[in-house]
């Protein structure tokens, strides 16, 4: 979403006389999109602004101004602190308000440090710029998109429902015409996000839009290819979001769908409000919709009580279900969530080995399912030029990044590649069959710089 975020800032203000730079050196204006959902994310941030006030005097003493931004969810939780740590900064702004980026701008000529950590009435995607057909092309073909922010779930251990604010979902009509924008400039994937983002339920005409039609509806915008969604909760699983999976064939067949622990207990003080039973019954569930489906998850280790009982629970539930691919974290106490008052925090160097533990597990399935691949034909959306000349590079349904001995006109199509060998991140693939001439989705309008 920070990526979402920081190109519709650029966007904001490419319409303001603003173009991007290449070197951070060349910045009249430089923008930290900032994340706070752990400590070490939030922590890089002032050693980094250390890094950009030493740009700005030098920049100064060579009679150029340099303004410094500091946005997103630091910005958010942090706004007098990064005042008070360093003075180079000129504007915080939080990731609800960033649509008055313009109007802050203008008031940093008068004032110094101007902040804006509301969360305002207006809705912020109302005051921001569409990207630019070149712009659009320059990101490549994949795009996200955000569909729903902030959360109302209050897990014990979480930032997001006070840097972020509320759920809300913007309606249904609005994401289309963004993701037509997107589409009628080249892009063939969609990736809808949410922090909640099966919880999304945007207004459609006056009753509540499913993330499943929206799913639909996206993926009738014509060009669109591939559609994916992401991040979603257990527990706003429906049955009707299960039922687009064996329906809607556009829909990828690749679900990150976080558990955090195995263990009940654990989930229970974490305030995650499903069992492990029930995570698994619905991993059964969306499996049977959809056989070819692989599943990724996030988890935490190290939660406040959590005892090597407990993280047996998670290893026992990561054996039975078998992750494609995971994201894994030591439990990170966060300042004013539930969780960072306990006095049952677990040692750092137990979280050390058990997050070690995790991961050889994680990525010894992550692997297999790799292999797995090998001597299958599969469908991969060309992104880019690969590594070496002659290499293209793009990913298959379940995200593994693939590179091609082929053509880099195909940019943009979809094309049948059949798995040759694995490395430790891709797969290497050859076409299976080589396309005669253009392939007919490669396209709607020219690839340009692609
Ligand atoms: N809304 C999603 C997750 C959003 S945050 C969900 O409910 O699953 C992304 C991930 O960061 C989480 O899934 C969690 O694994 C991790 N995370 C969040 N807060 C954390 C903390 N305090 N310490 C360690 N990991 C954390
Ligand atoms: Fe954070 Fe996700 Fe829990 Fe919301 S549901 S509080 S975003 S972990």
């Amino acid at each position: 979403m920070n990526v979402y975020d920081a190109q519709r800032m650029s966007d904001l203000l490419g319409a303001e006389g603003y173009a991007e730079t290449s070197a951070v050196e060349d910045a009249d204006l430089v923008i930290l999109n900032t994340c706070h959902i752990r400590e070490r994310a939030a922590e890089k941030i002032f050693s980094e602004l250390g890094r950009l006030r030493a740009l700005k005097a030098a920049r100064a003493e060579a009679g150029r101004a340099t303004r410094i931004v500091v946005a997103g969810c630091v910005a958010q939780a942090e706004g007098a602190e990064i005042y008070r740590r360093q003075s180079a900064v000129d504007v915080v702004v939080g990731p609800q308000s960033y649509h008055r980026l313009p109007e802050l701008l203008r008031r940093a000529e008068r004032e110094s440090r101007v902040i804006d950590t509301d969360f305002p009435a207006e809705d912020k995607f109302d005051f921001l710029s569409p990207p630019s057909p070149g712009r659009i092309r320059q990101r490549g073909v994949s795009a996200f998109v955000t569909v729903q922010e902030g959360c109302d779930k209050f897990c014990t251990f979480c930032v997001v429902p006070y840097t972020r604010g509320a759920e809300m979902s913007r309606p249904l009509g609005a994401v289309l015409e963004e993701v037509a924008t997107l589409a009628a400039a080249g892009v063939r994937e969609v990736t809808l996000l949410g922090q909640n983002v099966n919880a999304y339920h945007g207004d459609a005409g006056g009753r509540p839009a499913s993330l499943a039609q929206l799913c639909a509806e996206v993926a009738r915008v014509p060009g669109i290819a591939r559609v994916r969604y992401t991040t979603s909760h257990p527990n706003d699983m429906d049955d009707g979001l299960i039922e687009a999976h064996r329906r809607e064939e556009k829909l990828m067949p690749f679900l990150h769908l976080p558990v955090q622990s195995g263990s009940d207990r654990i989930l229970a003080s974490m305030n995650r409000k499903h069992t492990s039973a029930a995570y698994l019954t619905l991993c059964e569930k969306i499996r049977a919709a959809r056989p070819d489906i692989a599943l990724s998850s996030d988890f935490i280790v190290g939660f406040p009580g959590e005892t090597e009982d407990d993280f047996g629970e998670t290893l026992a539930l990561i054996e039975k279900i078998g992750f494609a691919s995971a994201f894994s974290f030591k439990y990170s106490p966060r300042p004013g969530t539930p969780g960072a008052d306990r006095t049952d925090q677990i040692e750092e160097d137990v979280k050390i080995a058990r997050l070690a533990r995790l991961q050889a597990l994680l990525e010894g399935q992550r692997q297999a399912f790799n292999r797995d691949m090998v001597g299958r034909t599969l469908d991969v959306l060309i992104e880019k030029r690969g590594r070496h000349a002659g290499q293209i590079a793009g990913k298959t349904g379940y995200l593994q990044p693939v590179q091609i001995e082929a053509d880099a006109g195909l940019i943009g199509a979809v094309v049948a590649v059949e798995i040759v060998a694995t490395g430790s991140n891709s797969l290497f693939g050859r076409l299976a069959h080589p396309p005669a001439g253009r392939p007919p989705e490669f396209v709607q309008t020219p690839r340009g710089s692609v």
